[in-house]
């Protein structure tokens, strides 16, 4: 039986007109970054094309500087700053346009956001300012002169927006940048017209909409991407506040109201750890009770009855999203097929972000082919069928083993998925136990319901195999996922020395049920969420616990995923005592003996149970007595440890590119003969 839509969501198909144009569906991807910018726009296009192939009605661009003064380097940007701009540019709004739906590009000036380290212009912003990246500089006041040539800048990039195709032109006054930054009072002191109270604050903004309506036309629509609250209390701009005041003040200027929460876009797009589905509802449903133009916003929506629920409860007319639509491009067409349970929901992970973050290009712990369409040419729906119908073993479900059994099932191998364990994901088992990890079992889920719908799977739990086993069996291609083991010996970034810590647990013996007695010391030489996710759940379960790091900061690497200021003020709000800069040099009986990473002064602290949270072994004792068998290859944490997100792209790559030639991924040359 071919399914069929749920008549329920079809509310989520009606066209909606947004000023001149019209959107086919709901379905918004708003802008997000992709780590291409404008030195890859072939890529960029490519990623862009695919969701609207998805079905999102409207497909957004990145942010698109609109002057050489707002250039931010080393991350990839896009730019609008001369004709040369447009070609490139046109490429994604064609892309988009192939498939029916509407192209929309943010145009940006960053401000004091923006230090300019390619381009070595001086920043600008309302008043005299530090760089917020890349210290020191200091942007500099603009003066009537500067704002005047600021307001032609933004005509000139939309004039050549509309020249390169696109449908939906923004003014981005969001997440701390220039046209924000004239609105709040924490960052605006002037004393003329464009400071002072909120009037003159907005002046900026008004000029721009007017500007960018001029600019385009009747045939583009004027999009406000506008932060309504920057939750930074009533000395920011607040929701309920001059937020509101602000929408009510140029509530019809615009053709559509793209809000959100910033500062940072930490506050934004928070990790589900952070934030359920749809936290910004609060902020945001004032919006259409005081404008009669289109409402979008986000909030990691992946639940098509909860999309529903959004337009009829008169939220928005939209579903925002950025995040679900780059863990599943097809998430509309899914909906519209009547195929939801097919969704492959965004876990709130924030590796997206943290690639952004790490200037370099977009990935996805959900969707390995994220960032890959025109590089590798991978396609989230589409693979080649394998050329024969060879047989596969594939040892360990966890997600590497989970991918690659589904991966290589999708290609037409018949496939046995064998697991030590009853439960099937591997580490995610343990990992979604942890307190606000719940939704990084959606990562197992997904492909065990994808992995049912094959006929050509087989699934064995509670069933190790040992080398004599596979050599039984004699499968045509031998994976092996068996996943890796936290170490016992201290070996993590920091500290490369093996040292001994006979009574010390790992993360592995605190999830099979080892009593871990207070006071309970953990010492995170990983420094993703790990050390701290342990912390949290110990000091919840009423330990008293030291969380000791050689890091500056606590779960130093979730900077990147925008989640180390969340983390931190959790640990302190639970009494986690914090000791950072602080190497572990020994265990006694009831004390941990730590060393300053500067001055190499030691201490002890009392410690009942010390926890390791450092580095990974693969468990590879497989390959070590089979890897000499033929079409016998490790995937994910066996090959490398690393995050689940690797572990599933490893798997995914594997699988994708049996039979076919491992080549180097296409990379854009700047003249273009590699198209
Ligand atoms: P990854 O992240 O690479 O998928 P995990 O550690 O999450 O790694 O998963 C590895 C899985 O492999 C675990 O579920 C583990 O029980 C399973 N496993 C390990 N060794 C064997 C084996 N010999 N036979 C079957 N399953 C195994
Ligand atoms: Fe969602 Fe994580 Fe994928 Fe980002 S990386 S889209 S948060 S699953």
């Amino acid at each position: 039986m071919i399914p069929e839509m749920d008549p329920r969501h079809a509310i989520l198909f009606e066209p909606v007109k947004i000023g001149p144009v019209t959107a086919p569906n709901r379905f918004y991807q708003t802008p997000h970054a992709t780590g291409f910018g404008w030195q890859r726009p072939q890529s960029g296009a490519a990623l862009r094309g695919v969701k609207a192939e998805g079905g999102w009605g409207v497909v957004c661009t990145e942010y698109c500087s609109i002057h050489p003064s707002s250039d931010d380097s080393p991350y990839a940007f896009l730019t609008m700053w001369d004709d040369d701009d447009i070609a490139p540019l046109a490429a994604t709004a064609d892309a988009i346009h192939a498939h029916g739906s509407l192209a929309g590009i943010e145009l940006w000036h960053g401000g004091f956001h923006a230090s300019n380290r390619m381009t070595r212009v001086p920043g600008i912003g309302p008043q005299v300012q530090p760089a917020m990246y890349h210290l020191p500089t200091t942007a500099r006041a603009m003066d009537k002169a500067d704002i005047r040539a600021f307001r032609g800048w933004q005509r000139d990039a939309a004039k050549r927006a509309k020249q390169a195709g696109f449908d939906i032109v923004y003014v981005y006054a969001g997440h701390d940048y220039l046209p924000f930054q004239f609105l709040s009072r924490r960052t605006n002191t002037r004393g003329d017209a464009y400071g002072g109270p909120l009037e003159n604050r907005a002046r900026l903004l008004r000029e721009m909409l007017e500007d960018t309506r001029e600019a385009v036309g009747d045939t583009c629509a004027v999009a406000i991407r506008l932060a309504v609250d920057e939750l930074h209390g009533p000395n920011g701009i607040c929701a309920d506040d001059e937020g509101r005041d602000v929408v009510a003040m140029l509530a019809e200027l615009p053709d559509l109201w793209d809000v959100n929460v910033a500062g940072a876009l930490g506050n934004d797009s928070k990790s589900a750890r952070f934030s359920p589905e749809g936290y910004q509802e609060d902020y945001i449903r004032f919006v259409k009770t005081l404008t009669t133009k289109p409402v979008v916003s986000v909030g990691r929506f992946t639940s098509p009855d909860r999309m529903v629920e959004q337009i009829k409860k008169g939220v928005q007319d939209f579903i925002g999203a950025a995040r679900p639509s780059i863990a599943d491009p097809f998430l509309p067409e899914k909906i519209r097929q009547g195929r939801t349970d097919e969704i492959r929901e965004c876990i709130g992970c924030n590796i997206c972000r943290a690639a952004n973050n790490e200037a370099i290009s977009l990935r996805c712990t959900q969707n390995p082919t994220m960032g890959e369409e025109w590089r590798r040419g991978w396609h989230p729906e589409r693979i080649a069928s394998y050329p024969k119908r060879d047989t596969a073993l594939v040892v360990g479900a966890g997600p590497a083993g989970l991918e690659a059994a589904l991966t290589l099932a999708r290609r037409g191998l018949e496939v046995t998925l064998a697991e030590a364990n009853r439960h099937l994901g591997g580490r995610i088992a343990h990992e979604s136990t942890l307190p606000g990890l719940a939704t990084w079992g959606r990562v197992r889920d997904w492909r065990m319901t994808m992995l049912a719908k094959l006929p050509n799977v087989q699934i064995f739990r509670e069933s190790r195999m040992t080398a004599g086993d596979i050599t039984d069996l004699n499968p045509d291609h031998l994976v092996l996922a068996t996943g890796s083991r936290w170490r016992r010996d201290g070996v993590g970034v920091v500290g490369m020395e093996p040292l001994s810590f006979p009574n010390a647990l790992t993360p592995d013996d605190v999830f099979s049920g080892t009593p871990t007695p207070g006071p309970v010391v953990i010492y995170d030489d990983e420094h993703y969420f790990m050390g701290g996710a342990l912390a949290e759940k110990l000091a919840r379960s009423g330990h008293a616990v030291t969380l000791v790091t050689p890091y500056p900061q606590v779960s130093g690497w979730t900077v990147y995923t925008d989640e180390q200021g969340f983390i931190q003020d959790r640990l302190m709000s639970l009494g986690v005592t914090l000791v950072t800069q602080h190497m572990l040099s020994a265990q006694g009986a009831d004390y941990a003996r730590i060393t300053c990473a500067t001055s190499g002064e030691p201490r002890d602290i009392a410690c009942q149970s010390l926890i390791l949270v450092t580095g990974r072994q693969p468990i590879d004792d497989l390959w070590q007595t089979l890897h000499s068998r033929p079409n016998t290859v490790r995937v994910g944490d066996c090959l490398a440890p690393s995050s689940i997100a690797d572990a599933v792209y490893s798997a995914h790559r594997y699988a994708r590119l049996l039979g076919e030639p491992d080549l180097p991924p296409r990379r854009e040359r700047p003249n273009h003969r590699s198209a």
